[in-house]
């Protein structure tokens, strides 16, 4: 990446951290905060410890990064050597001897697939490639190339052997995308390895995947924004309050670009090729881990606002809110207490 949009995005990310996250400014407690910012998996990554021994919180965090880093070999299609890149480029030849993460990986993948019917589809890699939305060659696809990636979608197609530990893509040309779920992923297994290295305080951030590790220092709850979709990063529309647990946005304001006045963004709709366009412009997904809560607000933000409510409310220990193009935000019944709108611009209802 260029050092000038590294420059532009270490501004972003402190701007976000100013704004997004109200921690506490004033500590009591004997912990002392310990922070590390890493730019991976396409985004900047910023970890917080709140522990009484710094030593122990820096090694912790440097653990925690180095698994990213083997995550993002694993996983990454911009990167030739990934597992992932094997996979497809194996796609209607043969199958892929695979770790066994990323088994779990693309389990929890075709899981999300079914629940949706098909809105979160990790086999869309070529239509997100035809798009290049948040890359310098974003672009409106002709017909014939948008049709011919469209084909080939298909969840179904992706054949996972837990057994021979192999995966195959039935179709040539078939592409896996991991990008709506593996921040997700990337944020537990940090949480896992500060949790094994003894910390118990903590607030993740992984380019708007928000995972938390127990209360803040004081005892009380984090208290994450939720982005304004109309504006630009740091406006939040409310507050969420959380205790270790995981807050997941997928938002039309995160990766676009715009043609004519139409803004086109990153969240495609596997039924039509296009960016999702049903009303939804934000959702935002509570839940105990980050990967579920990562697949799920892509998942839903496709499906729209019955169906995705529908889905949220069916499922234990997940809670959602949807904001739509018309200003108005939904939370599901578990947030009543935790959920408080700050932006008089918007209406609130529970559902
Ligand atoms: P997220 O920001 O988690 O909602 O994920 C969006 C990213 O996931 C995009 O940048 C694509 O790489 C990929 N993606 C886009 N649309 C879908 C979809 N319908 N299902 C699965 N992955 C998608
Ligand atoms: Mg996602």
């Amino acid at each position: 990446m260029k050092k000038d949009m590294k420059k532009i995005y270490r501004k972003l990310i402190l701007c976000l951290s100013m704004l997004l996250y109200i921690t506490t400014g004033c500590n009591k407690t004997k912990e002392k905060i310990v922070q590390q910012e890493e730019y991976m998996l396409g985004t900047f990554i910023q970890a917080k410890v709140y522990d009484s021994n710094k030593t122990k919180a820096k090694k912790s965090l440097e653990k925690a990064f180095k698994r990213v880093e083997e995550i993002e070999e694993r996983f990454s299609v911009n990167i030739p050597t990934s597992e992932i890149s094997q996979i497809n480029k194996n796609a209607g030849i043969a199958p892929t001897k695979v770790d066994e993460e990323v088994i779990y990986l693309l389990r929890k993948s075709t899981y999300y697939s079914k629940l949706s019917q098909g809105a979160f589809d990790p086999t869309i890699g070529n239509l997100v490639q035809l798009w290049g939305i948040g890359t310098d060659h974003a672009q409106i696809p002709d017909d014939e190339s948008l049709q011919k990636a469209l084909s080939i979608v298909n969840f179904n197609d992706l054949i996972i052997n837990e057994e021979k530990s192999v995966v195959s893509l039935a179709k040539k040309g078939q592409r896996l995308d991991l990008g709506a779920i593996a921040k997700g992923y990337a944020a537990d297994e940090m949480k896992k390895n500060l949790i094994e290295e003894g910390v118990r305080t903590a607030f993740l951030n992984l380019g708007g995947n928000v995972l938390t590790i127990g209360s803040k220092p004081d005892g009380s709850s984090w208290k994450v924004g939720i982005q304004n979709p109309f504006t630009t990063r740091g406006n939040y529309i409310g507050i969420l309050e959380v205790r270790d647990q995981a807050i997941v946005s997928s938002g039309n304001y995160e990766r676009y670009f715009e043609e004519e006045g139409k803004r086109y963004h990153h969240i495609l709709d596997p039924r039509t090729g296009y960016p999702s366009n049903n009303g939804i412009i934000s959702t935002t997904i509570i839940t105990n881990q980050s990967i579920d809560a990562d697949a799920l607000s892509t998942a839903v933000y496709v499906m729209g606002l019955e169906k995705g409510l529908a889905l949220i409310n069916s499922l234990a220990d997940t809670e959602a809110v949807f904001i739509t193009n018309e200003k108005k935000v939904y939370i599901t019944s578990g947030l009543e207490e935790k959920f408080h709108l700050t932006n008089g611009e918007f209406t609130c209802e529970k559902r």
